[in-house]
């Protein structure tokens, strides 16, 4: 048994290094999980552009946060978990005694922790993650798909958040992997799509999850009105999710939404920016606009289940595959749109 493994560190702004170091043993609680795949993901290429993350990740750090793997060994006092057992381990954990917490909505915890590292061969899982964010996953499911548990799960909180009948017409404005998985979900459920964005090669993707109609956008203020004209009959869509983080866009689902909708806003954008909105269709038009972020433990196991039920083709989003050594060139191809996301095998 070799007793170094390799891990991906970032290490600044586009700078990564590969590091070799002891591979860690479990202390009281913990466990250390064999990663088999971690799935790289929009937020990863946001740190790697930006070399780090606010309230995440201080550079050089280990990153990468989507992950399956297997437990390759069990600290003391360690409960339902053993040797061998297939896993998939959230990126955060909430800690269940907070008002928030109390409240059902972990992913607004007071003392939200965030793990990363899933770039590596093995990582050492903190007690309260084994006690609050592990969940065993089927051995027949693939770590590619199971990795994926952690976006499905953000997806399946913020539909959780929207309040929609039966064969609901429905705007997704982002075909990134995110808006790619609603688009899935929404179609599973039997929700008409009309799916948005400027790269058409992701609209064509789009469609074979279960898009009814793409539109190919321009990226500036006009689109809402484009998106609103392909609802029926043009009065705009009960509910529309935006899920791009670009400012312009949710001035624009603001525009799409039609008398008495939703309008869910699922990309976070960047620090200080602000939109302007038409305050009089929010008022008599009874717009309902909601903010979601991230997922809480009920809908990570939703997801899972999901997966594990294949009912989504999500191996579609999966464009590529690499070796730790291919991290950066995986997230500069997700840079320039050529892959949507790949699987990293270390
Ligand atoms: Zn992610
Ligand atoms: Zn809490």
């Amino acid at each position: 048994m070799a007793d170094t493994q390799r891990i991906m560190y970032l290490i600044g702004p586009e700078q990564v290094e590969m590091r070799e170091e002891v591979i860690p043993r479990p202390g009281p609680g913990e466990i250390v999980l064999r990663v088999k795949i971690a799935t790289t993901c929009g937020t990863d290429l946001k740190v790697y552009l930006r070399g780090g993350h606010p309230c995440m990740l201080n550079v050089p750090c280990p990153f990468g946060h989507e992950m399956a793997g297997t437990v390759w060994a069990v600290g003391k006092n360690v409960k339902g978990f053993r040797e061998g057992d297939a896993l998939v381990v959230a990126n955060s954990a909430s800690c269940g005694e907070c008002e928030l917490c109390r409240a059902g909505r972990e992913n607004l915890c007071l003392d939200l922790q965030y793990l990363n590292g899933a770039y590596a061969e093995y990582l050492l899982i903190p007690p309260r993650f084994v006690r609050r964010s592990s969940h065993r996953r089927a051995t027949d499911l693939e770590p590619a798909l199971a990795a994926m548990a952690e976006p499905l799960a953000c997806v399946f909180h913020g539909l959780s958040a929207c309040d929609l009948k039966t064969n609901s017409e429905v705007v997704v404005l982002g075909a990134g992997p995110i808006g790619l998985m609603f688009v899935a979900e929404l179609a599973h459920r039997g929700h008409r799509v009309i799916l948005a964005d400027v790269v058409p090669d992701r609209l064509d993707v789009g469609s074979r999850l279960g898009a009814t109609v793409t539109v190919p956008l321009s990226g500036t203020v006009d689109d809402g009105g484009r998106l609103r004209e392909a609802t029926s009959e043009g009065r705009g869509a009960e509910l529309v999710i935006e899920a791009t983080g670009v400012p312009i866009a949710w001035t624009n689902s603001m525009k799409a939404v039609g008398l008495g909708g939703q309008v869910v806003l699922f990309g976070g954008c960047a620090p200080g920016t602000q939109i302007p909105c038409d305050t009089h269709r929010l008022h008599y038009s009874e717009i309902t606009v909601k903010g979601v972020y991230h997922h809480r433990p009920a809908t990570f196991r939703a997801a899972l289940d999901r997966l594990a039920d294949r009912s989504l083709k999500l191996e579609l989003l999966l464009q590529a595959e690499y070796g730790l050594e291919g991290v950066e060139r995986a997230l500069q191809r997700m840079a320039v749109r050529e892959i949507l996301k790949a699987s990293i095998k270390p």
